[in-house]
């Protein structure tokens, strides 16, 4: 995002320049523009292009509508941020509580339909 180097995944430390999107806790807008930086939103050649430019250090327009709506994503939490304190590990089990509970009434409702 700031050097221009590709990397894997949005919030992964660049191994050009260091830049750590992640460790940018509540900077939302810098973690849209890494967000935006990705193949994710820049599909085919516009994210090499882009690329180019930031390794030529020529200015990179982003565009403003996407850049907002991403940022409100992240803002309500509707786009993961993957970092190394991710809640992720907690969304998931509570899914997986969830998705048991369900099947448990499920099984007993089916239980008592059968009639006893
Ligand atoms: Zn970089």
């Amino acid at each position: 995002m700031r050097c221009g180097n590709s990397k894997v995944g949005a919030f992964t430390p660049c191994s050009g320049c260091g830049l750590d999107p992640a460790a940018y806790g509540t900077d939302r807008e810098l973690q849209a523009r890494s967000m935006l930086l990705s193949d994710r939103y820049l599909p085919g050649g516009e994210l090499e292009e882009l690329g180019r430019k930031l390794r030529k250090g020529e200015p990179v327009t982003y565009d403003a509508g996407l850049l907002a709506q991403i940022t409100e994503e992240l803002r309500t939490q509707k786009l993961p941020i993957l970092s190394r304190t991710s809640s992720g590990g907690s969304v998931v089990l509570w899914t997986a509580v969830g998705a048991a509970l369900v099947l448990a009434v499920a099984l007993l409702l089916m239980w008592r339909l059968r009639g006893f």
